[in-house]
C-alpha cells in the first residue's frame, strides 16, 4: 500500500488514542527499522521495550513458524507441548520461591490477574501503588496507575487505591498496610520517567508487607528480562516479591503477559476465577520459550549492563555540555534524558536525524533499545542525540538573533 494511503487510513479509521509520528515502517532488523521512504532508523523505542532481542530474531521467527505448522490455537483446557516448554524455560530463570504462573495476553492483563490473586488471598479490597507508577490501562490496572489524565475520566469505575511516595520511606509509615490486599511497585519506574527507588525503600516496603500480610507485587513488565543488567530488576534491591508480572518482550513481539506467584499464593485463584480464550496461546508460548532461551544462553543481561553504562556515560556528557539537556539517569538499557524543551519538539527532530526514542511525560526522552545493541549502535545513538540538540539550539539562537 502506498505510504501516504497507510497514514490516511490509520488516521481516519483508528481511534485516536496514540500520539503518532510520521514513519511508515516497511521492515525491521536488529536495532534498525526501515521506513517506506527507504530511510534507516536506529530503534531505541523498540516497541516500548518489546524487541529485547532486536527485530527479526531468527530463533523466535523459526519457533513461531514451526508452531504455526502444527497449530495456532490450543485452548487452556487442553495440553500443549509449546506451553509446557515455555513454563520450563520460565521457571528456570525465575526466583526459586516462585511456583505458579498464570498466562495472559498483555501486561495490563497480567496486572489484573495479580490484583485478583491478592484480593482472593487476603480477603481485603484496598490496593496500594506508588506515585508516578504505571501498571496499564484496563480498569483494575488503571486504578493503580498514577497519571491523573489517564484515571480522572473513569474515576467513578475505579477501585480504591492508596498511593505511597516512590522511594519515600517516610510515606510507608502511615500507609494502610494492615487493610491492603497488595502493594504494587515497579522495580524501576518506566512511564514515570525512569525513576530508581532506593534499596532502603524497597526493603522497607517488603518488610511492612511481610508483617501485615499485604501482598508485594513487583511489576517487571518493562524492567525485567535482563534490561537493567540483572535478569529481574528487583534483584538490584534485594527484595523477594510474592507476585511478579511480566510482559512486553516476553512473547518476542507476540502479545503475552504472565503473572507468577509464590507457593503460598498458588491456590488463591480457583477454577474459572481467571481465564482468557487466548491465555497460554501456543504461538506466544513458542515465541516466549525462544526468547527466554536466547536471553539465558547469551546472558543478555550482561550486555545490557555493559551497553547501558556506555550509553549512560554518553548521556551524562550530553547533559553537561548541551544547554537543551538537563540531566540523565538510568539502569542498564532503561535510560532517560531530561530536556529543557518539550519532547514534542525534540522527537520529530531526532526521528529526522535517524533515531526513534520513547518518552515519559513532557520533557523526558526514554530509551529502551534491544538488549543486543553493540558499541557502534550506542555511539551512533549518542551522536544523533548530541547533534540534534545542537541543531535545535542553533535554530533557536538564529530565530532570537533575527528578532533582535
Ligand atoms: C507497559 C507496562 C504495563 C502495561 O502493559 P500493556 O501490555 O501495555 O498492557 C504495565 N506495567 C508496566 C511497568 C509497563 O511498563
Amino acid at each position: 500500500m502506498d505510504p501516504a494511503r497507510v497514514m490516511s487510513v490509520e488516521d481516519s479509521r483508528l481511534a485516536r488514542t496514540f500520539q503518532k509520528f510520521g514513519v511508515v515502517v516497511e521492515r525491521a532488523e536488529g536495532a534498525h527499522l526501515w521506513g517506506a521512504d527507504g530511510r534507516r532508523y536506529l530503534d531505541f523505542m523498540a516497541g516500548y521495550g518489546v524487541a529485547i532481542l532486536g527485530h527479526g530474531r531468527r530463533e523466535v521467527a523459526e519457533a513461531i513458524k514451526a508452531q504455526l505448522d502444527r497449530y495456532a490455537i490450543c485452548h487452556g483446557s487442553l495440553y500443549s507441548p509449546a506451553r509446557a516448554e515455555f513454563l520450563e524455560e520460565l521457571f528456570s530463570v525465575l526466583p526459586g520461591h516462585m511456583s505458579t504462573a498464570y498466562m495472559a495476553n498483555s501486561g495490563a492483563e497480567a496486572v489484573e490477574a495479580a490484583l485478583k490473586v491478592a484480593v482472593k488471598a487476603t480477603g481485603r479490597s484496598l490496593l496500594m501503588a506508588a506515585k508516578g507508577s504505571y501498571h496499564g490501562k484496563t480498569l483494575g490496572a488503571l486504578s493503580l496507575t498514577w497519571g491523573e489524565k489517564y484515571r480522572r475520566p473513569f474515576s467513578q469505575l475505579l477501585p480504591r487505591v492508596h498511593f505511597v511516595g516512590y522511594g519515600d520511606v517516610k510515606s510507608l509509615e502511615d500507609a494502610p498496610f494492615e487493610e491492603a490486599a497488595a502493594l504494587f511497585l515497579e522495580p524501576v519506574q518506566g512511564e514515570g520517567g525512569v525513576v530508581l527507588p532506593s534499596g532502603e525503600f524497597m526493603r522497607e516496603a517488603e518488610r511492612r508487607c511481610r508483617s501485615s500480610g499485604c501482598v508485594l507485587v513487583i511489576d517487571e513488565i518493562q524492567a525485567g528480562l535482563g534490561r537493567t543488567g540483572r535478569m529481574w530488576a528487583h534483584e538490584h534491591w534485594g527484595v523477594r516479591p510474592d507476585v511478579m508480572t511480566i510482559g512486553k518482550g516476553i512473547g518476542g513481539g507476540v502479545p503475552m503477559g504472565v503473572t507468577v506467584m509464590s507457593s503460598e499464593l498458588s491456590d488463591a485463584l480457583k477454577l474459572g476465577e481467571q481465564t482468557s480464550t487466548f491465555g497460554g496461546n501456543p504461538l506466544a508460548s513458542a515465541a516466549g520459550a525462544a526468547v527466554l532461551r536466547v536471553i539465558r544462553e547469551e546472558r543478555l543481561w550482561e550486555n545490557a549492563g555493559r551497553m547501558g553504562s556506555r550509553f549512560l556515560r554518553g548521556l551524562e556528557r550530553i547533559s553537561s555540555s548541551r544547554r537543551l539537556a538537563e540531566s540523565s539517569r538510568g539502569l542498564g538499557l532503561m535510560d532517560a534524558l531530561d530536556l529543557r524543551i518539550s519532547v514534542a519538539e525534540a522527537i520529530p527532530a531526532l526521528i529526522s536525524s535517524g533515531l526513534i526514542p520513547a518518552y515519559s511525560g513532557i520533557r523526558t526522552l526514554r530509551f529502551l533499545p534491544p538488549l543486543v545493541v553493540g558499541d557502534a549502535e550506542v555511539d551512533e545513538a549518542l551522536s544523533i542525540i548530541d547533534r540534534t540538540l545542537d541543531e535545535i539550539e542553533r535554530k533557536k539562537r538564529s530565530i532570537i538573533g533575527e528578532k533582535n
